[in-house]
């Protein structure tokens, strides 16, 4: 709270280059909301020394059998006793004013990032093969019917619209995607994880995940799950990135133990309020999805490289499934609450006739770890801890990043518009898949032959 006090015009104007969804006058109010709190808790701090030096008088006064002396003294302490819990009272509804006033504020931006919206985003390289011409017979959803990929109808009987079962090949094609993108990050020394995937709404909140967006009326962009009234509200995670970061909350690490690098699969879950159009199609944008999620906790000075890092994983997964993709740096009103800075890869989808994006890679700094309580011990290999006394509240915050390894069904769509084989009559014969995927596929002969392996 002292960093948005501190610099109420620099995170106002941030706020705006980002078009951050923040109530008029947010941060003032923060920063008078903080200098009351201030206030309030010296106040406080005085009140609890005057009440134990009463309570020290009456201690005394009792061992003398002074009944006057006591008296006084008792009126004293009981007079303070109740001002002390009314000032408690006072601060706990302050802290969570300040609290849900801070969820609001984004994080600071990196002065690489583009200004604007998301037209402004900026190439920072292409991968891959020359992309094939736009071509709608190369449709996914074309190609998934054609095949029997999928069954959209099931899904909406069973669910509703945007919802899917895979089917033969298309469900092996998750498999394999999902352990494919594990293994990678292994070798690159990630620890796996499988994450639940409900949460409670205020770690997804902490981590910069509104579960209703500020629209009015304002949508759920979470689903909600009905729990009793005393329990905590649960939501269904949006990305694993929650339940990973979530798993550092209230922590202390030393810094020789950081970075600390996770790699989480699970489900991810999307309302999607408001959705429209071609992107609704298909698998492209859907209401549940697997992701494989890289995520790591790291110092303040070792946030630019891990950014780095989780790149070359990123682009080792792409350029292992043989696809053309580019890596944009994304502008300021595409960075959401967390991210500091963010990169997005798109992969060419010949079927669409665009490029689709298939990744995300946040570096959050210390804006999630603020929020969930996630610290750091300076400490090098062979000293001690530089202040091995210092209070868990006086240490520095720990930096935190994720990035997408694998969001399979737009991966699906992409492998499938990119390997269709068609014969000289212009029939749909086979898919191509990469041969990086073989070693994750089991049951090849589901008896329809119609993968080539390149
Ligand atoms: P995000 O966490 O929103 O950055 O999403 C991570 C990745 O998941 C994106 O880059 C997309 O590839 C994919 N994705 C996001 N939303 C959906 C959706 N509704 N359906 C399918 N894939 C999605």
């Amino acid at each position: 709270y002292r960093a948005i006090a501190e610099n109420v015009v620099k995170k106002t104007n941030n706020a705006i280059n980002r078009k951050a969804p923040l109530p008029v006058g947010a941060i003032e109010h923060v920063a008078r909301t903080y200098n009351e709190h201030k206030r309030l808790q010296n106040t406080l701090n005085a009140k609890r020394n005057e009440r134990s030096i009463a309570g020290e008088r009456l201690r005394k006064a009792a061992a003398k059998g002074d009944v006057e002396a006591k008296n006084a003294a008792l009126v004293e302490a009981t007079q303070l006793k109740g001002e002390v819990s009314e000032l408690e009272a006072a601060l706990a509804v302050m802290e969570n004013e300040l609290l849900t006033l801070a969820l609001a504020i984004p994080n600071d931006t990196h002065s690489d990032s583009p200004l604007g919206p998301e037209s402004s985003a900026v190439t920072i390289a292409t991968h891959g093969p020359e992309p094939l011409p736009s071509n709608p017979e190369r449709d996914h959803v074309a190609i998934c019917r054609k095949l029997g990929l999928f069954d959209l109808e099931s899904g909406s009987t069973v669910t509703g619209s945007s919802w899917y079962y895979l089917l033969n090949e298309a469900a092996l094609l998750e498999i394999a995607l999902t352990n494919y993108a594990m293994s990678i990050a292994i070798k690159h020394g990630f620890t796996p994880v499988l994450t639940p995937d409900v949460v409670r709404s205020d770690i997804a909140s902490r981590c910069g995940f509104q579960p209703r967006d500020n629209s009015d009326p304002p949508m759920n962009q979470m689903y909600h799950l009905n729990t009793p009234p005393m329990s905590p509200e649960l939501v269904l995670a949006g990305t694993s990135e929650i339940p990973l970061a979530g798993m550092f909350a209230n922590k202390v690490f030393p810094s020789t133990t950081l970075p600390l690098k996770v790699v989480g699969m699970g489900h991810s879950f999307r309302a999607e309020a408001g959705a429209r159009g071609t992107d609704t199609r298909g698998l492209y944008r859907v209401h549940q999805f697997t992701k494989v999620e890289l995520f790591a906790v790291t110092t303040e000075d070792g946030s630019e490289a891990m950014m780095k890092e989780l790149l070359d994983v990123q682009k080792t997964i792409l350029d292992g499934l043989g696809l053309p993709f580019r890596i944009l740096d994304m502008p300021t009103e595409e960075l959401g609450a967390s991210a500091y800075q963010k990169h997005d890869m798109e992969v060419w989808m010949p079927g669409r006739g665009s490029w689709g994006e298939v990744s995300s890679l946040s570096n959050c700094t210390d804006y999630q770890a603020r929020r969930l309580h996630i610290r750091y011990r300076r400490q090098t290999a062979r000293t001690e801890a530089e202040s091995p006394s210092s209070s868990p509240t006086t240490l520095p915050f720990a930096h935190t990043l994720n990035g997408t390894a694998a969001a399979v069904p737009r991966l699906i769509v992409a492998l499938l518009e990119n390997g269709a084989v068609y014969d000289e009559h212009g029939e749909l014969t086979s898919i191509r898949l990469p041969m990086t995927l073989k070693p994750f596929w089991f049951g090849q002969d589901i008896g329809r032959d119609i993968i080539e392996w390149t």
